[in-house]
């Protein structure tokens, strides 16, 4: 699809909204502090940056206890722009860390592995990345970074 300039806070504020049910249900509150700065522009393809969210965030409220929490923050740093989602959840064991986002790599039982594996494509595609924080019993991390979009004047 044609890449077009996206608002990285518009976009997370509608995968909220679409998560929130799936939220409520388990309890967990969602934290979410939007950035002041409405620059935190990306290029990208909307509905491609919504299902990595969608993913990253659904993945975050299957971690949580009932009644955990889920911050979510955006912000600028060094020419990135960079949306943190941490949970206080069940963490990811060091050994499995560097299986993430690997073919089909999955712990759970009714799971694929598919939400994390298309994430890092869509990310790469996007000149992205992602990066993650995690211990075991604490709670987990993902840190997505993005070139930001700088308008031509
Ligand atoms: P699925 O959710 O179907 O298992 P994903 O690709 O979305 O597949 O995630 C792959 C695996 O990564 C999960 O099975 C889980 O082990 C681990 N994982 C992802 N996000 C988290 C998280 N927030 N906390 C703990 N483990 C996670
Ligand atoms: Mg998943």
């Amino acid at each position: 699809d044609e890449l077009k300039p996206q608002n990285l806070v518009q976009i997370m504020h509608d995968v909220i909204f679409l998560m929130r049910g799936q939220a409520e249900r388990k309890h967990v509150d969602i934290d979410w502090t939007p950035s002041s700065d409405s620059t935190l522009t990306i290029l990208g393809d909307a509905s491609q940056l919504k299902q990595v969210l969608i993913n990253i965030v659904k993945n975050g409220i299957e971690a949580s206890k009932d009644g955990g929490k889920l911050k979510i923050t955006a912000s600028k740093t060094n020419g990135h722009a960079v949306i943190e989602i941490t949970d206080n959840g069940e963490g990811i064991p060091a050994d499995k860390l560097a299986k993430i986002g690997q073919s089909f790599f999955t712990t759970k039982e009714k799971g694929t592995g598919l939400g994390l594996m298309v994430s890092y494509k869509i990310v790469k595609n996007h000149h992205g990345k992602i990066t993650i924080d995690s211990k075991e019993g604490e709670g987990t991390t993902f840190r997505l970074h993005f070139p930001l979009f700088l308008k031509k004047v």
